[in-house]
């Protein structure tokens, strides 16, 4: 048996560059708007993107290697999509677990061309000789190989096509300096306004062709905890329960129907959240709590409190990140329904004024 030297190529190409996310489905891609126009919010990094984007064209360079940090969700693989198109290049998804040694960067480097993107999901936990290879192709455009060992190892260099290396992260503060510096471009996505979701509920409605009344594309908006995908998840689901009720048109009270069925509550809340509220206020008397601490109460990985569940808490005001730990406000309580001792209160107004 042999391998056409191309064919080879190939198949180690799909197995490293491939998109990176596991529930990656048909409907997400679909669901993806082609251009910076169609991307709803983010108008800040939406209006300096245009500008660098711009800029480059019209020097016949490509874009600067762009850091995209933001929650899972708020379309940060979206914009990579975007930023290919309008560069005219091809896009190479991958993810740094995926890349489990410098030869497997080496290889998908090599294969890029002038004007292609490579985005890399979740940077941050891309191991240290992996990340060392990036450093001289960010900034050179080219591959350093250590060839032999001990007192005979010499360095080649390879040079590589001009291409714009695109890292996403939910973790800024994870990615070390070196790395840092060499991203010309660093932006910071937002949990989006419900006015924002509302607008893409609207339009993946209309791409899915999904009739929905606007009441209801609000309600699911309200309730989508600033991201997008969540909003089209939820979509998705109230349809289910529409259609099998037999309506035609998704209306305010299958949306409200529908999420109470799947215990999501008014402001977006599940069942993991108010687990967590509670036992702040239940197993540490609304004192501050490490996160490890939190993470082991409720049986959650620390790192996915951190990343999914805590920065919605934290834009809604329920927890706020103390030196000591997490721990509970006054609208935590209040959404819970719990009504706080003495105690708690002078705790919580140390943090959260002591207004009321
Ligand atoms: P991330 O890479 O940050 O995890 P994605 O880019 O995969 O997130 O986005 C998830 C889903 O949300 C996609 O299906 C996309 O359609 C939708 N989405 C994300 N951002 C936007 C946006 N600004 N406007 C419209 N839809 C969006």
């Amino acid at each position: 048996m042999f391998f056409d030297d191309e064919e080879y190529q190939g198949s180690q190409d799909d197995r490293l560059v491939k998109s990176t996310k596991g529930e990656y489905d048909v409907e997400e891609n679909v669901l993806r708007p082609k251009t910076l126009e169609g991307y709803v919010g983010q108008s800040k990094v939406k209006d300096n993107l245009t500008v660098y984007m711009n800029a480059a064209k019209k020097r016949g360079e490509p874009l600067e290697h762009v850091l995209l940090y933001g929650a899972p969700g708020l379309g940060k693989t979206t914009l990579a999509h975007i930023i290919s198109t309008e560069m005219g290049g091809q896009l190479k998804l991958t993810s740094a677990p995926a890349i489990e040694r410098s030869g497997d960067l080496a290889a998908i480097l090599t294969n890029l061309n002038d004007g292609d993107v490579l985005f890399i999901d979740e940077i941050h936990r891309l191991n240290h000789s992996v990340e060392e290879i990036l450093y001289s192709a960010m900034e050179d455009y080219a591959l350093d190989i250590i060839v032999g060992k001990g007192p005979s190892a010499r360095n080649i260099r390879f040079s590589l096509k001009k291409f714009t290396l695109i890292g996403a992260t939910t973790k800024a503060g994870m990615i070390a300096n070196p790395l840092r510096d060499r991203f010309g471009i660093i932006c910071r996505l937002e949990l989006y306004t419900s006015d924002e979701l509302k607008e893409i509920v609207t339009r993946s409605a209309k791409t899915l062709g999904i009739a929905i009344s606007e009441e209801a594309a609000t309600e699911i908006s309200k309730r989508s905890r600033g991201t997008p995908r969540i909003a089209n998840r939820l979509l998705k689901r109230v349809r289910d329960f529409s259609t099998v009720k037999g309506n035609l048109e998704v209306t305010v009270e299958d949306a409200k129907f529908a999420l109470g069925r799947m215990e999501i509550d008014d402001l977006g809340l599940d069942e993991i959240d108010r687990a967590l509220l509670r036992a702040m206020i239940e197993k540490f008397d609304g004192k501050p709590v490490g996160l490890e601490t939190l993470a082991a109460t409720i049986n959650e990985d620390a790192g996915t409190i951190e990343d999914v569940y805590e920065p919605y808490l934290l834009q809604l005001g329920f927890i706020a990140r103390t030196p000591r730990g997490r721990m509970i406000l006054r609208g935590g309580y209040k959404h819970l329904g719990y009504k706080m001792t003495e105690k708690q209160a002078k705790q919580v107004s140390l943090f959260d004024g002591d207004d009321e």
